[in-house]
């Protein structure tokens, strides 16, 4: 997609219309008594909508609908001819849509624009095309019995799926779950995280365009205490898939037990390590890789590689050049393609942030770069990069998730100290290796505790690999590949006694 001007994206910005309603059952709706809380703009900390604040009620119907719809069969057990060309017609709907989709999630989230096209022009329907794709390709197995029988075994749709998400990467990690979800024949009930609502209601509008029957896909924004509690506690939800904070996902796991038992999917919090071995180059590709592995979305990302552990031989030039690099990220409209950082989702989060660098500070870190923006003084929330130089593994900054622009580089000895400090952390979602030799790549990787390790590139992957953590970022469940299929279906043996018609 070619990139516009700021002027470009202002102006589709001044055309949207904003819908903050419901979707449930295949329409727009307002929340029971009329409940509302408002979204803000964190770039102006100007209100752009009020947006439905669904209450336990709304959840009743949304999930009333979502099980109509899986028992009527629609979409459940309909050909997967059928529903492969629905989903296919989803990811062109999105590609059709995708600027007036990414300049919504821009003003709601305060992401750049540029991240936004790339995210919804490209990589959220090239995953909802990428399930549909494997609607018609997946086959069942046939066991290994004696003459007597024939054993099949099938996979069937888990139900009605209760999608809970963050605000951080608000439509791809819808269509993590939408894709494989609806793929499946799952009837869902999405709740987006109270921050960020826009987009997804009008995706949600989007799929009824495609033809997707109404009742399959439903979306309840609202307050994590209320609605999200709500989908968690509910007696007919079969599975609740969430992505967000640790803290949270525990909180799944005990409305689980004190309600049906529903299966839980958890992808979670991260604290993943940046390793530079002492015979890396550090090539400008390295530099950027560490740079953005921490930064990119303001460093409001999962996967964020903020402990940097680098070999001390090479601390200093790393630093230099860390720096250097941080100095030219551009902070400011995030309607302008120009613009590396946005503002932080909001004031309150910006605070958060701001807490844990003034324990850093506390805890004696050195800072080596400071990138202060005359913004943070406005009615957004911006908060400029910084870079700590000599954290050491018992600080709380080199410890917590922080979920801002935040980089710290701790110095190590040797390998050894590298993969023990690596791994010396409750989290376990993302590491990156930096090596020019490949066994010692390899061996750090088969030691490393968590679900994806990026070898001289800092990635989460593609769509065809899982992406989900291990420890306390995750439970056994993934997104993407064909691994994210598991959330969302359940396995059912067909034992048929077969009469011998011949004599032996
Ligand atoms: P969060 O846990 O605060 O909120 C996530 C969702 O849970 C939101 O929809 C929220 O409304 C809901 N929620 C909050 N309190 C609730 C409650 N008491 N009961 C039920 N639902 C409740 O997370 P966030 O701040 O939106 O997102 C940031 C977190 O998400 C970070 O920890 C980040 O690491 C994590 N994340 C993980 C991945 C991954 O793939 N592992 C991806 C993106 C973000």
């Amino acid at each position: 997609m070619t990139v516009q001007t700021a002027a470009h994206y202002h102006a589709i910005a001044g055309r949207i219309t904003l819908s903050g309603r419901a979707f449930i059952d295949g329409a727009f709706a307002a929340a029971s008594g009329g409940a509302v809380m408002e979204t803000v703009n964190p770039a102006t900390g100007e209100i752009l909508a009020a947006v439905a604040h669904c209450q336990t009620a709304d959840v009743d119907r949304a999930v009333a609908a979502a099980r109509r719809a899986f028992r009527d069969g629609s979409w459940s057990r309909c050909a997967p001819e059928r529903r492969k060309a629905v989903l296919l017609r989803l990811a062109g709907l999105i590609r059709v849509h995708s600027e007036e989709l990414a300049v919504l999630e821009s003003l709601d989230s305060g992401k750049p624009i540029r991240d936004c096209l790339k995210e919804i022009g490209t990589e959220v329907p090239d995953t909802i095309q990428w399930y549909a794709e494997l609607i018609d390709k997946s086959f069942g197995k046939v066991a290994p019995t004696g003459e007597d029988a024939l054993a099949l075994i099938t996979r069937e749709p888990i139900g009605v799926v209760g999608a809970v998400l963050p605000w951080n990467f608000p439509l791809l990690m819808a269509a993590w779950k939408l894709g494989p979800a609806l793929a499946s024949g799952c009837s869902v009930v999405v709740k987006p995280a109270e921050q960020t609502s826009l987009s997804l209601l009008r995706l949600a509008e989007l799929s009824i365009e495609a033809g997707l029957p109404a009742g399959v896909l439903n979306v309840v924004p609202g307050l994590g205490e209320t609605t999200g509690r709500a989908l968690g506690l509910h007696m007919d939800i079969d599975a609740v898939a969430f992505t967000g904070s640790t803290d949270v996902g525990r909180l799944f796991l005990r409305y689980a037990a004190d309600s049906n038992l529903k299966t839980i999917g958890l992808e979670m919090g991260g604290k993943s390590p940046f390793i530079v071995l002492d015979d890396a180059e550090l090539s400008p590709e390295l530099i950027d890789n560490a740079v953005m592995s921490a930064f990119w979305n303001g460093g409001q990302n999962c996967s964020a590689n903020m402990r940097q552990i680098v070999a001390r031989s090479r601390q200093e030039e790393y630093l230099h050049r860390i720096v250097e690099r941080t100095s030219e990220l551009v902070i400011g409209d995030p309607l302008d393609p120009r613009t590396d950082l946005g503002p932080m989702v909001t004031r309150d989060h910006r605070a958060r942030v701001q807490g844990h660098i003034e324990s850093g500070y506390r805890e004696g870190a050195r800072c080596a770069f400071t990138g202060d923006t005359p913004l943070s003084e406005g009615p957004g929330s911006f908060l400029g990069p910084i870079v700590f130089a000599d954290l050491s593994p018992d600080m709380g900054i080199a410890r917590e998730e922080i979920f801002g622009p935040v980089l710290g580089v701790l110095p190590v000895d040797d390998m050894e100290q590298a993969l023990a400090l690596a791994d010396a952390s409750e989290y376990g979602l993302h590491a990156t290796v930096y090596t020019r030799d490949i066994d010692r790549a390899l061996s750090v990787s088969r030691r490393l505790a968590c679900g994806t390790v990026a070898i001289n590139g800092f990635t989460e992957g593609d769509i065809k690999t899982p992406f989900g953590g291990y420890r306390q970022s995750g439970s056994l469940s993934r997104d993407k590949g064909t691994e994210a299929m598991a959330q969302y279906l359940q396995t059912k043996t067909t034992w048929i006694a077969i009469r011998r018609p011949f004599a032996d």
